[in-house]
């Protein structure tokens, strides 16, 4: 006993990760994805300091990779927990990987010659992947992961693979844990823009969420970092934002604001900006929020750049033969006004990430009204939960930003370690 469990690791669980291990107390990183980093590793740069975030997350990652006292669980999910705090069974669920994680040296010879190519979830569906792949370059821990749904068995990886490290067969593992407490950090999913149909997202090819956006400005993206439309790969010389697209929307039970939506677009617009100077940038929002420390200064520095803020919410995306156009009435000036842009990004809201009931219900603790896992208290303890010894960081609770995420994941690293260390003293 005296161990903990995080579960989610994105920038949250990796904080709250090496808080707690660096206290002396051994982690288990449960992790559903075939990498650690969370979304953070998606994103090209971060608002207000317009650092890479790769730079930043990355040295984490492989931290929390290499310290003695961090076991990473990647493809695992949390099936049982039973106990209390002191004394939790936590059973974890591996799923195969078709590789042997002892044998492979990541060197990425079987990913070039697979042939089959598929959707790229990390991509945001921007760009292909292959049957066997790495997420991203940067993946920890560095192994390939072999998808069996579109691997069509040609033979040919086994044939590349020095050290024989892929498996034909392969089946899924339990295992448990004994911890003394929990954190979960299991983070945020974007909001489905298909479900606002008036917006196009997926039926017209110059219609692409934030998360898209990203990853088309990173330069490991699937572009190279060239922002181009999907429809004819030109450069497009117009570029419109909506905001709020799934945030402060009643009539889909969203009515909560996701944060970081404006903040992002103003960093998007100004990078924009800075690689193309003549783009017209337009973002059409409802109130602009800029609430952080040093965020208010950033839009200003994007109106002074050129960036152009036009109070009014379009009601729909339409388009012909000559092209995208939107109708917007201005709120500030009750003028009506026709644009016609080269590529619309809608800025989607972050909801609860996928299958959060599922881990509430596990763990015995609430859900909030929005799906959102919900703290004892939102203003004087955002980080214990109603079951003693569970606690929760990050947007797993609500919409944060990155310096909310890792300050939450500290906050939650220090109550779990004082757990852990009762636990030990007996
Ligand atoms: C388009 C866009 C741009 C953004 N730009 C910025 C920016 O510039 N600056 C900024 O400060 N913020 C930005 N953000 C917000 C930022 O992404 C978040 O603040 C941050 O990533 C939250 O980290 P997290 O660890 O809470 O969640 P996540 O990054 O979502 O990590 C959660 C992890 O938990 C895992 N997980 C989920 N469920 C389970 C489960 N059941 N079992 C095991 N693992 C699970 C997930 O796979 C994931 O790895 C942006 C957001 C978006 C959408
Ligand atoms: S499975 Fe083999 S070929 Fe593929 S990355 Fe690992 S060692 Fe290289
Ligand atoms: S066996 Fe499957 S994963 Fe390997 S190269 Fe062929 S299609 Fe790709």
């Amino acid at each position: 006993m005296g161990e903990v469990v995080v579960i989610g690791a994105g920038i949250a669980g990796i904080q709250a990760a090496l808080d707690i291990a660096n206290h002396g107390i051994q982690v288990h990183l449960i992790e559903r994805e075939p990498t650690i980093g969370g979304h953070m590793a998606q994103l090209d740069k971060t608002f207000p300091t317009n650092d890479c975030s790769m730079c930043i997350l990355a040295p984490k990652m492989v931290e929390v990779e290499r310290h003695p006292r961090i076991t990473i669980h990647t493809c695992s999910e949390v099936e049982k927990i039973e106990g209390e705090i002191g004394h939790f069974h936590v059973t974890v669920k591996k799923f195969p990987r078709y590789i042997d994680e002892s044998a492979c040296n990541g060197c990425g010879d079987c990913v070039l010659i697979c042939p089959v190519e598929v959707y790229n979830r990390f991509d945001a569906g921007i760009g292909v992947r292959k049957a066997i792949y790495k997420p991203h370059p940067q993946a920890v821990p560095d192994f390939v992961i072999k998808d069996p749904e579109h691997c069509i068995e040609c033979g040919l990886c086994y044939d590349v693979c020095g050290p024989d490290a892929i498996k034909r067969k392969d089946a899924e593992q339990m295992i448990t844990i004994n911890a003394s407490s929990i954190v979960i950090t299991t983070g945020y999913a974007v909001f489905d823009a298909c479900s606002k149909k008036q917006f196009g997202h997926l039926e017209l090819p110059d219609v692409i969420t934030s998360l898209e956006l990203e990853r088309m400005m990173n330069a490991s993206g699937p572009t190279g970092g060239k922002i181009k439309r999907l429809s004819d790969g030109r450069l497009p010389e117009s570029i419109v934002f909506i905001q709020c697209v799934g945030s402060r929307d009643v009539t889909i039970n969203r009515p909560y604001c996701s944060c970081v939506c404006c903040m992002q677009a103003i960093k998007n617009a100004i990078l924009l900006k800075e690689k193309n100077p003549k783009t017209d940038v337009i973002i059409c929002y409802m109130d602009i929020r800029s609430y952080g420390k040093g965020y208010e200064e950033y839009f200003e520095r994007a109106k002074e750049m050129g960036v152009r803020f036009l109070r009014g919410m379009p009601s729909d995306v339409l388009a012909d033969s000559s092209g995208m156009s939107l109708q917007v009435e201005n709120s500030e000036t009750s003028e009506v006004q026709v644009l016609h842009p080269d590529l619309v990004v809608l800025s989607v809201g972050i909801g609860p990430a996928e299958k959060s009931e599922k881990i509430a219900e596990r763990l015995g603790i609430p859900l909030e009204d929005t799906g959102f896992i919900k703290p004892v208290h939102d203003a004087v303890d955002t980080v214990a939960t109603l079951c003693p010894g569970i606690y929760v960081a990050g947007t797993a609770t609500a919409p944060r930003d990155i310096p909310d995420s890792v300050a939450s994941g500290g906050s939650a690293a220090m109550r779990a370690y004082i757990d852990a260390i009762r636990t030990r003293s007996g």
